[in-house]
């Protein structure tokens, strides 16, 4: 696959599941996007998460490029990237005309050839690193390819049986197979799907999370949380040996995957690659954060966030509890990745899943570089608030009343529109009032927030995905994400 075309004034968005129980589903793609950001092959790289914030219907107000390539990072085609992603970023198919943008919806990592690769050497590395070793896998081996199954789209599965019949023909296992979690060939069924000795297991799943770690455990009849309680290569039963290994996401060759998405999509669909001359007309999200902090006085404020310079006229970000600290007793937290770590917990260790919680933790400081370090930063500590802010400065922030993102709910969450108004506001009592800092300015009740002078508020212009869980939640008892 030829390298991407120059894609230097266009934003690339990569999409991921995110998950608002664990912090390792979204792991994958932050772990991609700072790679691809860091070889300043595109504008802007951003990301957005179908349980995580940015959600997917902010995913695209994070740019005014005029190009913007998605790609998901996604093993399948099927419910989310035929259903869910066109519904939520808008899209009408491979190329989208929205407004000014141009959107190139790319195909999902999990769809490019390289995929195979990835579960062999998952498959390969997981015997190597352990204490024991098969001595001819091609005749003693069967390597299952596990994936998840959904009866909402057969697509999803298809790409699952290919890999796998693509390792056997391969001829260095003696069986491979596709086995599911959901659905029949299942993969709780392992013992008597094959007669082998020797069996591996690959998780055919871009992250670690519920499924990888406990779930698929579970079934297999080894551990209940292989994370949290430990385990050890082989697993030993009845005179066979089977290894586990962990989801593939994390190869840092998918990175490069990512960008072959991008390649094949231009080789498929020839764009224009020179810069839109209307590209940069609007007003951008940088452009808008300079004029705010060159006319009013520091310290800024923007959540639980205080923003000032530091002696040596860098940005200096921290918890604005601690404004009056000595920056000698905060800890310097040097990266944005470093510091949406920091983000991912409260003081306590338990998982933050709405990062505007009024929990973030202090005793840190963060220097920003420049207006692009700070926007990384403040980006990673309160998802898409910047975004959201620049539309609302222009009287350009949609807002979705509650009825309406509920009726946009399909699958598992359809259920979410029987909840009636007095059910949103209990929720909204339990969940948003108490939990959260943004300015609801969603009906029913909403509350638009005072305007203060030196700080950024943080806005919800539609009920985030956490709160549709919620709803979910409340109707039919507490379930699985
Ligand atoms: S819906 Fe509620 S909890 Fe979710 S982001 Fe908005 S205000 Fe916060």
């Amino acid at each position: 696959m030829p390298p991407p075309l120059p894609v230097r004034d266009a934003a690339l968005l990569l999409l991921g599941h995110g998950s608002t129980l664990n912090a390792d589903s979204s792991a994958p793609t932050f772990q991609h996007a700072d790679e691809l950001r860091r070889r300043g092959l595109f504008a802007e790289v951003h990301v957005a998460f179908w349980k995580e914030e940015p959600n997917f219907r902010q995913a695209l107000r994070q740019t005014q490029r005029r190009h913007v390539y998605v790609v998901p990072n996604f093993i399948s085609s099927g419910y989310f990237t035929e259903q869910v992603i066109p519904r939520e970023l808008g899209l009408s198919g491979p190329v989208t005309h929205l407004g000014r943008q141009d959107i190139f919806y790319c195909q999902p990592v999990g769809l490019h050839p390289v995929m195979n690769e990835a579960l062999l050497r998952r498959a390969q590395s997981v015997v190597a690193t352990s204490a024991e070793t098969i001595s001819a896998p091609a005749q003693t081996a069967c390597l299952f390819i596990c994936g998840h199954g959904t009866s909402f789209n057969d697509n999803s599965t298809k790409i699952i049986y290919e890999q796998a019949a693509l390792i056997r023909s391969l001829g260095l296992y003696a069986d491979c197979q596709a086995v599911l979690m959901e659905q029949s060939p299942f993969v709780k069924d392992w013992r008597t799907l094959t007669d082998c000795p020797d069996v591996v297991v690959v998780p055919f799943f871009i992250s670690d999370g519920l499924h990888s770690y406990e779930d698929i455990p579970v079934l297999l009849g080894l551990t209940h949380n292989i994370k949290e309680q430990g385990f050890v290569n082989p697993h030993r039963e009845n005179g066979r040996r089977l290894w586990y290994a962990t989801a593939i996401g994390t190869e840092p060759f998918l990175a490069d995957t990512i960008l072959s998405q991008v390649a094949e999509f231009q080789a498929r669909f020839p764009v224009e690659t020179q810069p839109a001359p209307s590209s940069d007309s609007a007003t951008t999200i940088a452009d808008e954060l300079a004029r705010f902090l060159e006319l009013t006085p520091p310290p800024w404020m923007i959540g639980e966030l205080a923003l000032r310079w530091s002696e040596d006229r860098r940005y200096e970000l921290l918890q604005h509890a601690d404004l009056a600290l000595p920056v000698a007793d905060l800890n310097p937290v040097d990266s944005a990745h470093d510091l949406r770590q920091l983000a991912l917990w409260d003081s306590d260790g338990n998982f933050r899943p709405l990062p505007a919680a009024p929990n973030l933790r202090r005793g840190w400081v963060h220097r920003a570089r420049d207006l692009a370090d700070l926007r990384l930063a403040l980006d990673y500590l309160y998802p898409a608030a910047l975004a959201n802010w620049t539309l609302r400065q222009h009287g350009l922030l949609p807002v979705t009343p509650w009825r309406e993102t509920a009726e946009r709910q399909t699958g598992r969450f359809r259920i979410v529109r029987e909840l009636g108004e007095e059910g949103v506001r209990e929720l909204v009592a339990t969940h948003c009032q108490p939990g959260c800092l943004k300015n609801r300015l969603w009906t029913p009740d909403a509350l638009p927030p005072a305007t203060r002078s030196g700080e950024i508020p943080l806005l919800c212009p539609e009920a985030c995905n956490y709160l549709v869980g919620k709803a979910r939640e409340k109707l039919k008892g507490p379930g699985e994400e």
